[in-house]
């Protein structure tokens, strides 16, 4: 028998790093302190209203242009009304009838193997607050109350989970150049993914916030599904949970039909309108991707596919890189940059912007490799300590580079000759193995930095 085709499709949370919330002036930023950034708005209470903060609009337009959306010329927000104490008015402002975008694409992998992923909608809404379950209680935290999100919905596209998390890097990606999102804070991203084997109803995995976790979990609902369907069992539509200590999903309810959030609209909130101008502005606004920059790179640089990637997937990474082939030969500063310097971060777990490392102290050192002032392997550890301790090159290299003035392998000299009378006589009775025992002297004496040739040189002349 035939394996069943996988369909699968995502609907991605992001949380816009506005500074302020979507309807409230309280700071949209992460606490330690619970009920600490909240207000009469964004915590609900009968008689607040509802102020759209236009920052929040200003992103959502962005990443709708960016992922190749149609945008109406007016769009309103809606109350979806649920019963949950994450969210104390009983109604979620979201949007429904009218999003700020539907209708776009993006493009995953590479000619000819890539792949068109429809983007059906994007809307705008706010986040719920936090639930802490804790023992018989639950605690809420009303920080997160009112962050503003965008919900990008995709259609069933996908037919592995492979290019479910290749889609997810790349949106990652996009919306990081857009900077409207912060990779770095937990959270930032929850995917709801769903899935089906052709000719059965679909399950949706809720809220996984990594790109490896989204993946494991559509590959283990493929296997539980396959199995069940073997086994003659019936698959229902249901909503599961991922278990990421155990590798699985767990069943959290059982849909019967699509549940009734009765929607209406917002009558607080006044319906906006996207002029063309805005439009164009936004449009305008809009910075050159990662898909533009390899394409860049590799024909003005000559460079290979891999390491342009390697590049331009981080947008700080970039931005550094192309600061560096302005002074550096592009192709050295690619090599490092992909190289040594992402290994490192890689390694660190660490994305360059949160490292505090300068251009100018890349570019400086890339200078001295370029001259031959140092070594490969002196570049490489000193790339190693500046991820952790930005600082001028010039120190950490100092306490490696080879020593070339002759006053100071003249000094190292004289004393080992002083020290080593006895070497001294070997070698002028013609015992070769005392010169080079001489030379490891004074190379001793140099911490091992002195240049050998011109120690060898020296050595001759005073012996
Ligand atoms: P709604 O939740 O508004 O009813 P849908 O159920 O059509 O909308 O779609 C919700 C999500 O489920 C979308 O991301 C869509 O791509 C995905 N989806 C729809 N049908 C299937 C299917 N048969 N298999 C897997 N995913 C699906
Ligand atoms: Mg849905
Ligand atoms: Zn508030």
């Amino acid at each position: 028998m035939a394996e069943k085709k996988v369909i699968i499709g995502l609907e991605i949370h992001v949380q816009l790093t506005t500074g302020t919330k979507l309807f409230c002036g309280c700071p949209n930023k992460f606490s330690n302190e619970p009920n600490e950034n909240v207000c009469e708005t964004c915590l609900g209470m009968p008689g607040s209203k509802p102020v759209l903060n236009e920052k929040a609009v200003d992103m959502a337009a962005k990443i709708a242009m960016a992922l190749n959306c149609k945008m109406p010329k007016e769009m309103l927000f809606s109350r979806k009304s649920y019963f949950y104490p994450d969210m104390s008015k009983n109604f979620q402002i979201t949007q429904y009838e009218a999003p700020i975008a539907t209708n776009g694409f993006v493009i995953v992998g590479e000619v000819p193997n890539d792949k068109k992923i429809r983007i059906r909608r994007i809307h705008m809404e706010e986040d719920p607050a936090r639930i802490v379950n804790e023992g018989a209680f639950t605690l809420i935290d009303y920080n997160r109350s009112g962050t503003p999100l965008c919900e990008i919905v995709t259609e069933p596209d996908f037919s592995s989970p492979q290019e479910a998390r290749l889609f997810l890097q790349k949106l990652s990606s996009i919306l990081e150049y857009l900077d409207v999102y912060d990779s770095s804070t937990e959270g930032s991203m929850r995917v709801d993914s769903n899935i089906s084997l052709e000719g059965s109803p679909r399950v949706e995995i809720k809220n996984i916030s990594g790109f490896k976790d989204v993946e494991s979990a559509l590959n283990y609902e493929i296997g539980r599904q396959r199995n069940a369907i073997q086994h003659g069992e019936k698959i229902f539509m249901e909503t599961r949970g991922w278990d990421a200590a155990t590798g699985t999903t767990k069943s959290q309810r059982i849909k019967e039909e699509e549940e009734d959030y009765g929607y209406i609209t917002d009558t607080d909130l006044p319906r906006i309108t996207l002029s063309k101008k805005f439009l164009s502005g936004i449009a305008e606004s809009l910075p050159e991707f990662s898909e533009q920059k390899i394409r860049r790179y590799r024909k003005e640089f000559g460079i290979q596919r891999e390491i342009a990637v390697s590049i331009a997937d981080e947008p700080g990474l970039a931005e550094m890189f192309e600061k560096a082939v302005k002074e550096v030969e592009p192709k050295l500063a690619a090599e490092w940059f992909a190289g040594e310097l992402k290994k490192t971060l890689n390694y660190n777990n660490l994305k360059i912007k949160n490292t505090g490392l300068k251009a100018e102290h890349i570019i400086k050192l890339l200078k001295m490799l370029e001259k031959g002032e140092i070594t490969i392997k002196t570049s490489e550890l000193a790339i190693r300590e500046m991820v952790l301790k930005p600082d001028d090159p010039e120190r950490y290299v100092e306490k490696k580079k080879r020593i070339h003035d002759s006053e100071s392998i003249e000094k190292a000299i004289k004393e080992a000759l002083n020290e080593n009378a006895k070497a001294v006589l070997d070698y002028k009775t013609g015992k070769q193995e005392a010169f080079n025992f001489l030379v490891g002297q004074i190379m001793r004496k140099m911490q091992g930095r002195g240049d050998p040739v011109m120690i060898r040189e020296l050595l001759k002349k005073k012996i």
